[in-house]
């Protein structure tokens, strides 16, 4: 037998889904599987119950908030549905172009957004790419819905701001306004692989927003680099000097992928080539 034996639950409605996830102890939301189902087979989780978000079709939509000023996605919308979105292609090209980079198509056509910022793995692509992006997360529980920015999102590895007995509902994502341009990029083990550092990073009107991936269980926000481009100078020089002693500031792991030397001077690289293009794409 691959997995124990699992109560599932394949709710009709959001408020039962949260319902059922606040009445059993050991329940788990059930998003694409990609994650949680491999982490059961490996029997590092053996929740009681499963709650199958499956039939929530409120949490697959995407669609612009009533001022337009963001991207409204739905927990439950796969990688494969953000690379196909005309929405998210006018608003936020970045999280197609990044989601299209996302392991491989069977695993875009199941893993949700939703699973996969829940997860929380700091070698996922978009925990740092929404922290850079100024992304906000609803989170629905019994009590009603609260929204936190992605940086009051991110705890911990598998660990996040929604609570036992919650959801995570939608992401908001800013629309992009005129000069703005965002990019991500990293160093990945093989061309679809796993990043063993990653940084994204949103040039706009009002400065830069840097985030680094997989120096530490959260996204960690390059704000002294930011500082140091208040001025809006993106020039080669100005990127190369304000990222010096970027990897200094962190304290990343050592693994089998890289010592942790190694990730903080593939922070810095990351993080400059990051802005360079992001700064690129914001002149147009
Ligand atoms: C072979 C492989 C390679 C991968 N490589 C990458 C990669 O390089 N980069 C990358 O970013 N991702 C990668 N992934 C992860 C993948 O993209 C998914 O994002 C991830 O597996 C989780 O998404 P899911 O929808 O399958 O969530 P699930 O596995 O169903 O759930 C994951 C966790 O999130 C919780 N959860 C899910 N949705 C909600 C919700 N709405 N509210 C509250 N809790 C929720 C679940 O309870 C569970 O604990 C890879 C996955 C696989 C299998």
């Amino acid at each position: 037998m691959l997995l124990r034996e699992v109560e599932y639950a394949r709710p009709a409605s959001i408020d039962e889904a949260i319902r059922l996830l606040a009445e059993h102890d050991g329940a788990r939301a059930l998003a694409g599987g990609q994650t949680l189902v491999n982490v059961m087979k490996a029997r590092a989780a053996s929740p009681d119950v499963l709650v199958d978000l499956a039939d929530l079709a409120e949490l697959r939509t995407i669609s612009f908030s009533a001022d337009q000023s963001a991207l409204e996605i739905g927990a439950m919308v796969t990688s494969s549905q953000i690379v196909g979105s005309s929405e998210v292609e006018v608003a936020r090209p970045i999280l197609a172009e990044v989601a299209s980079t996302i392991a491989d198509l069977q695993v875009r056509n199941r893993g949700t957004i939703g699973g996969n910022i829940c997860v929380n793995d700091p070698t996922n692509h978009f925990p740092p790419l929404l922290v850079a992006l100024g992304a906000s997360m609803t989170i629905q529980g019994r009590d009603g819905e609260r929204t936190v920015s992605a940086e009051e999102f991110f705890l911990g590895v598998y660990f996040t701001a929604v609570g036992e007995g919650e959801l995570l509902t939608r992401i908001s994502v800013p629309t992009r306004s005129a000069g703005t341009g965002d990019a991500m990029t990293g160093i990945t083990l093989g061309a679809h692989g796993t990043y063993i550092v990653s940084a994204a990073a949103s040039v706009g009107s009002v400065g830069v927003r840097i985030a680094i991936g997989c120096v530490s269980s959260v996204p960690e926000r390059a704000t002294a680099m930011e500082q140091q481009l208040v001025g809006g100078d993106y020039s080669d020089a100005a990127v190369k000097a304000a990222a010096a002693g970027l990897g200094a500031s962190l304290d990343p792991p050592s693994d089998v992928h890289a010592a942790a030397d190694y990730r903080r001077h593939l922070a810095e690289v990351s993080a400059v080539r990051a802005v360079l293009q992001a700064a690129e794409r914001a002149r147009g």
